[in-house]
């Protein structure tokens, strides 16, 4: 309570504006979500820039939330703004293709081994696209998903694992059809459930990030993900690996770093340094089928694509980002920052003997008040803490730190310094202090 006073003591101006916004916007923000930031209502910007963001009521803030990796390049980088103006100038819409495209989907390809990309507006599209594909390639009508995935608001994706049966996800606002016509949901790390789901051969799509992300992090069992390759072979269905928050793990996301082998791999957020962009990229078997489809008549009338897809800006900003932010050495750099906070934060939890631990993929750390890692979805879900994770958020936010309002998570950007991750180290060891004398 203490913490939550506080805030809304110097956070006067935000209080006001949103105070005005609830006229005008549903819950007083443009985008329901962002009523999930700590406090009792958001922080308005005033601005961001590298890996810090500044509120109207003039406070700066170290930035390890990184618009949940909308900005994993950290907030507009010189090397891609600076030349976006030129782009500025030279058209934002035009519904014909640019040089750029061809220029990111050789460096996907160089990246992450698929051959053929196409480009959306987000990740969900990309992930919507990406199922369309999949059901009109094999024939199929339903997907498997795990328990406890995020994958955009695609509703045959936005289910749950509820008393063993695909639910749609509590709030989903109107989804149109059961799920259970659409969708089969089992928990990850089980390859037994993913085998008996895949068996009857009604599967177009496995969807899956290749480490869960957005029920904290939940990595892949050793074997996991070779055996979802093997199985979706055995069963004629296609992998899909959503990169989106992934990417964290390197330049090739996981697809590069295990050594992946998907039909479909699906992208957004980070890859335009927050400029929207989704986009997908194909195998040439799936590809080759697809563009069949996609070069008659019918182009336009295959649900596929939209007016602002892959405009020039999006992807100006795309190969920019690719060509001189999140590069090798960048990656590099965000990964050993990411060990310093995962050893500095480890360091206190050892230190006060708490039963607490942390976990990272590359350049994305969390940290949970549990002893040990979750398994799957369910595991990760029972195990967040109602009254810590809050605490912590609002602890650290009340002395300029923010987290992923989502997780205790925190993602470095190339921005980010050896002294903002030392700081954090700093903070969470007072509030540890203060959790273990409470
Ligand atoms: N895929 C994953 C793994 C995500 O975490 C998200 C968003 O959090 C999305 C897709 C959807 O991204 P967007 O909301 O930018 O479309």
């Amino acid at each position: 309570q203490e913490e939550q006073a506080r805030f809304v003591l110097r956070n006067p101006r935000s209080r006001a504006l949103w105070e005005r916004a609830r006229a005008h916007m549903p819950a007083g923000v443009p985008m329901p979500w962002m009523t999930r930031y700590p406090g009792p209502f958001p922080l308005f910007l005033s601005r961001a820039w590298g890996a810090r963001v500044q509120d109207v009521d003039g406070h700066t803030y170290l930035d390890f939330a990184l618009g949940d990796t909308g900005a994993m390049t950290g907030h507009s980088p010189e090397a891609v703004v600076g030349e976006l103006q030129a782009q500025l100038a030279q058209g934002l819409t035009a519904m014909l293709p640019t040089e750029d495209g061809i220029k990111v989907a050789e460096e996907l390809h160089r990246r992450f081994g698929l051959p053929f990309w196409q480009f959306t507006l987000s990740a969900t599209d990309a992930n919507r696209t990406a199922l369309r594909i999949a059901r009109a390639l094999t024939g199929r009508p339903k997907v498997l998903v795990f328990h406890g995935c995020y994958h955009g608001t695609v509703d045959e994706a936005f289910v749950a694992l509820e008393g063993g049966v695909p639910r749609s996800r509590r709030g989903n606002l109107g989804p149109p059809v059961d799920p259970l016509l659409t969708t089969k949901v089992v928990e990850w790390n089980d390859l037994e459930a993913v085998e008996e789901a895949l068996a009857p051969g009604d599967v177009a799509a496995l969807l899956t990030e290749p480490a869960l992300t957005n029920v904290g992090i939940v990595h892949p069992a050793p074997g996991f993900l070779e055996g979802l390759r093997a199985l979706t072979r055995r069963y004629g269905t296609l992998l899909i690996l959503d990169e989106t928050h992934t990417l964290s793990a390197g330049p090739g996301g996981c697809t590069r770093r295990f050594g992946l082998d998907p039909d479909i791999v699906t992208l957004g957020k980070a890859l335009a340094s927050g400029v929207p962009l989704g986009a997908y990229g194909l195998s040439r078997e799936v590809a080759e089928a697809y563009a069949e489809r996609m070069a008659g008549p019918h182009a336009d009338t295959a649900g596929v694509g939209g007016t602002l897809a892959a405009n020039p800006f999006s992807l100006r900003a795309a190969r920019l980002t690719l060509e001189r932010v999140l590069t090798e050495e960048a990656f590099a750099r965000m990964e050993a920052l990411a060990v310093r906070f995962q050893e500095g934060v480890e360091s206190v939890i050892r230190g006060r003997g708490l039963p607490w631990h942390v976990t990272r993929l590359g350049a994305r750390v969390e940290y949970l008040f549990r002893p040990t890692p979750a398994r799957n979805g369910s595991q990760a879900l029972e195990g967040q803490d109602p009254l810590l994770d809050p605490l912590i958020h609002l602890y650290l936010l009340n002395r300029g730190v923010l987290l992923t309002p989502f997780h205790n998570m925190a993602l470095i950007s190339p921005a980010t310094t050896e002294e903002m991750v030392d700081r954090h180290t700093e903070l969470f060891a007072e509030a540890a202090g203060v959790i273990a004398e409470a």
